[in-house]
């Protein structure tokens, strides 16, 4: 790449927010700039932004939204970086990236983490498992703890311990005005509301505190994958099977492609099968008895669900979605799965125009739909089950296949919908008004209107404040 630094930014200027700042100032004329530009979604890969600012604490990103705010220039905030939509990169802006605040720290007695605004998902597990302890977090252990804990978080212990933004509780928080404000249940419980879900629109989490359970180290988890014809059968006994399963249990239907894992015969290889991945937070040897009637719904491939380590389970499926993949998802939250719907979904599924074009059928309920819908801003919690289509491709021209795919998933959906979606699973940006509902985004206008009203944070699934409407 050859770049120049935006002419909005003298060195001169550049050099005062080096001296306010103890982490790196990477320009487009450093060796650096290159690695420091790349996001998660090689799809949105190609930004150029004028810095990036690898902040180091608070006070980092402090100064970097300060001088962000003084020179105009478009703030994206990175933590993981695993934005679908590609929000934490950006054109001409700044890129404040908290990567290098991945520190956690466990407090086993009072079963707390404190966790940095860049750590992943990976770095909590490490910590949190030498106590025995666990909190919900992603499929991919390399997706952040920050976007995915504050658009709501879906993970394998849900049912049982909540949404990640259920175990949020409380956060340091820099706000649009360069504050640095806490919140918890006693402190800006209102703040607190919209972070357990309404994404990055108030301000960066520079630290995060979470509840722990205990877990593991083993648990009763992992994938059974059976030929694509049982597709049809599998969701019907899925769809009666998850609503009566006990919360220990959260499980996931995925109408995929079989990738080429050594554990997969050889001769599935590439072709189209149907998965069940489960996890159980009760005892290891216990687990069978909890899916004994999804077992034998058809002869399976391979049945790879049993007894293993939770961090086996946390980092199974990372090797399948790589750094630099182009990705793009499409959701929705499911009222019901019904016959006609499914019919659909085993259609569409032979349809993919990629091997990385999956059809994931969450079960939510459980934990997650115990706390009352509107009680967070993640606030549909009733939908028994939420639609993902995931596509993930390599070669550039297969983007508008990919995603109009996703687009043709979802919509084959639409009469089973609530009209509501998880914003995390959403690859469009413009879709935050729909995706939470007229209730919810009200309240998160007037959350934006007291913490952002000029819309500084607004590369995210934005809440706009009511200025910049009017
Ligand atoms: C491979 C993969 C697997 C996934 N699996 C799951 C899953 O199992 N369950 C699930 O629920 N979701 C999952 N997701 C979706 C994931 O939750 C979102 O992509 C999430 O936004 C990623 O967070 P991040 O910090 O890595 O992303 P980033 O790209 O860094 O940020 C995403 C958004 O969060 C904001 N943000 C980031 N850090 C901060 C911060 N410190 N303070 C304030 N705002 C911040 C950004 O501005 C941006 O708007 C997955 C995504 C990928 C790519």
């Amino acid at each position: 790449m050859s770049h120049t630094i935006a002419p909005v930014l003298g060195e001169a200027t550049i050099q005062e927010l080096r001296e306010s700042v103890r982490g790196d100032v990477v320009t487009p004329a450093d060796d650096a700039y290159a690695e420091a530009c790349r996001v998660w979604n090689g799809a949105h890969d190609s930004h150029s932004p004028a810095l990036v600012v690898r902040c180091i604490g608070a006070a980092d990103v402090i100064s970097a939204v300060g001088f962000a705010r003084s020179n105009g220039l478009t703030i994206a905030v990175r933590g993981g970086g695993h934005s679908v939509a590609g929000f934490s990169t950006v054109d001409d802006g700044i890129v404040i990236d908290l990567a290098p605040m991945r520190d956690v720290r466990v407090d086993p007695a009072a079963r707390r983490a404190t966790i940095g605004g860049g750590a992943v998902w990976a770095d909590v597990d490490h910590e949190t498992q030498a106590h025995g302890l666990a909190t919900t977090g992603g499929l991919v252990s390399t997706t952040g703890v920050a976007g995915f804990t504050l658009g709501g978080g879906i993970g394998w212990t849900m049912r049982k311990f909540g949404l990640a933004c259920d175990n949020l509780a409380a956060a340091d928080v820099v706000t649009a005005d360069g504050r640095l404000v806490h919140a918890s249940d006693t402190e800006n419980p209102e703040l607190l509301w919209g972070l357990r879900g309404g994404g990055g629109n108030f301000g960066i989490v520079t630290q995060f505190e979470f509840d722990l359970h205990p877990l593991g180290p083993m648990v009763y988890a992992g994938p059974i994958f059976y030929p694509a014809d049982a597709a049809h059968d599998l969701l019907q006994a899925f769809r009666e099977w998850a609503g009566d399963a006990p919360d220990e249990i959260t499980a996931l239907v995925n109408l995929t492609t079989a990738p080429p894992l050594p554990v997969i015969p050889e001769e599935w290889h590439g072709k189209k099968v149907a998965a069940l991945i489960a996890a159980s937070t009760g005892p290891a040897d216990k687990g069978d008895t909890l899916v004994r009637a999804l077992r034998g719904v058809a002869q399976p491939i391979v049945d790879l669900l049993g007894p293993m380590p939770y961090h086996v389970i946390q980092t199974l499926i990372d090797p399948l979605w790589p750094k630099g993949i182009h990705a793009y998802y499409k959701a929705t939250n499911l009222a019901r799965l019904d016959d006609e719907l499914i019919d659909r979904l085993c259609a569409i599924h032979l349809a993919t125009p990629g091997p990385q074009c999956e059809i994931h059928i969450h079960q939510m309920g459980g934990a997650v739909a115990r706390v009352a819908d509107g009680a967070t801003a993640f606030a549909e919690r009733s939908m028994p089950f939420v639609l993902n289509a995931v596509t993930g491709w390599h070669d550039p021209h297969a983007d508008t296949a990919h995603r109009e795919w996703a687009r043709t998933t979802i919509a084959a959906a639409s009469d089973a919908s609530t009209g509501c979606a998880y914003v995390n699973f959403l690859g469009d940006t413009d879709a935050a008004r729909t995706a939470y509902g007229e209730e919810t985004y009200a309240r998160l206008v007037s959350l934006k209107d007291a913490y952002d009203p000029t819309n500084v944070f607004h590369l995210n699934h934005n809440i706009e404040p009511t200025a910049a409407r009017s």
